[in-house]
């Protein structure tokens, strides 16, 4: 049930600069953005076919598998048929296939892991030539550093606004153009670990929307930080000032409209910056105090028919769990995730579930098996710690209030 902190780029930190981009490079960059969108979206269509193909074959007929070798094979096939796919970098095209391969692969785990729905990473989709910002991946053969300058292959160079030393080389580099129009290079490089003294605690973290942290240590509890409440009668008036001036549909917006959607980009990211601040500063708290740490494995999904308030709890829980694990990471703590199904129905102290899901009105958990009472999101950090193997005699040392009160019998 429970795993070990882990991404894609497992023990490695991101380091991202500010790109200097002449309009002969963005014009580059844009061309290669270009190709790898359309070969993206020939991904998602071939997987298409080939899963409809699937579920029609004659009976008897062995399946149809659209991998990365059939993949590879399409865009070795597409190049020698299009000059202007030839045109651009093989290296950034062959990673288009990787990451397509890799994200397909997120949602079948997904899928088979039974995640509830909202939490499931889709399946690939379309990226549209207006929605979808540009990205472009590079693998260590795709680009090098000289004279303080990235050369991408192609031949494009960059000059990165750098604002420190690499510790190690990087393996690989994102060139990417945030909504606000800022080109930045986010280079992978291996982490440095800075072990830090054990401290013979544990402890267990429940996420939630009052209290984005609620945890088994009454000191370590993070209340939701309302970034982004003061910002919301901006955003609400850039908004309307969008819908006012809106452009019709395959159109191009008006100087009007793109001044509003750059302003809400802005703030979006100015929000953004406040709640990755707080976050780092309570995982470090929480990583500084304990040896290993249960977090709950919540994976937030954001559709559009979720209210404002719960978007901002959200994207508070996403942010912090990421900072907490990565500094757990980088100070060498063990991190276990665990699988969020059911935590909220079983009793930390004796085991038992409860035959329906707590209503999310109802704030005290009460086991009828064993007796015991406790606040219904601390009963939820308790058992994560107990879902991760950990002791919770652990999560109580040093802190009185820790123990579950439980009722006269
Ligand atoms: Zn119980």
């Amino acid at each position: 049930m429970t795993t070990r902190a882990r991404t894609e780029d497992d023990g490695h930190a991101r380091w991202t600069f500010r790109l200097r981009v002449s309009s002969t490079a963005r014009a580059a960059l844009m061309g290669e953005w270009d190709r790898c969108r359309w070969l993206w979206n020939e991904c998602v269509a071939k997987s298409k076919q080939t899963h409809l193909w699937n579920k029609n074959r004659p009976a008897g007929v062995a399946k149809q598998t659209c991998g990365p070798a059939q993949l590879d094979k399409m865009l070795t096939e597409a190049r020698t048929r299009m000059s202007w796919l030839r045109e651009g970098s093989s290296v950034v095209q062959q990673q288009v296939i990787r990451d397509f391969g890799k994200s397909k692969a997120k949602a079948h785990k997904d899928i088979r892991e039974r995640l509830p729905m909202r939490q499931r990473a889709g399946m690939p989709r379309w990226k549209k030539r207006r929605e979808a910002r540009p990205t472009l991946n590079y693998t260590r053969r795709g680009f090098r550093l000289k004279d303080g300058r990235l050369h991408l292959a192609g031949g494009i160079v960059l000059t990165p606004v750098w604002s420190r030393n690499f510790s190690a080389d990087p393996s690989s580099v994102r060139v990417y153009q945030d909504s606000t129009g800022a080109w930045y290079a986010s280079f992978v490089v291996a982490a440095e670990t800075e072990p830090l003294a054990k401290t013979g605690r544990v402890i267990g973290i429940d996420w939630g929307v009052k209290e984005t942290a609620t945890t088994t240590s009454d000191e370590h509890d993070l209340p939701h930080a309302q970034h982004g409440k003061t910002a919301a009668h901006k955003l609400a008036r850039y908004q309307r000032m969008m819908g006012r001036r809106k452009p019709a549909k395959g159109q191009a917006g008006s100087k009007g409209y793109r001044k509003a959607k750059a302003q809400t980009a802005k703030l979006h990211q100015k929000v953004a910056r406040q709640r990755q601040d707080t976050a780092r500063k309570w995982a470090k708290k929480v990583v500084r105090d304990h040896d290993a740490l249960a977090v709950e494995d919540f994976r937030p999904k954001f559709l559009a028919k979720t209210t404002m308030a719960r978007k901002a709890a959200d994207a508070a829980i996403s942010a912090t769990k990421t900072a907490l694990i990565e500094m757990g990471r980088k100070h060498g703590r063990d991190v276990r995730l665990v699988h969020p199904a059911h935590t909220t129905m079983d009793c930390a102290q004796c085991g038992a579930r409860t035959k329906h899901a707590l209503p999310l009105s109802e704030r005290t958990y009460a086991c009828t098996a064993c007796g015991a009472v406790s606040p219904r999101d601390k009963n939820s950090a308790r058992v994560m710690l107990v879902r991760a193997g950990l002791d919770p005699a652990s999560a109580d040392r040093g802190s009185p209030h820790g123990a579950l009160p439980r009722l006269a019998a």
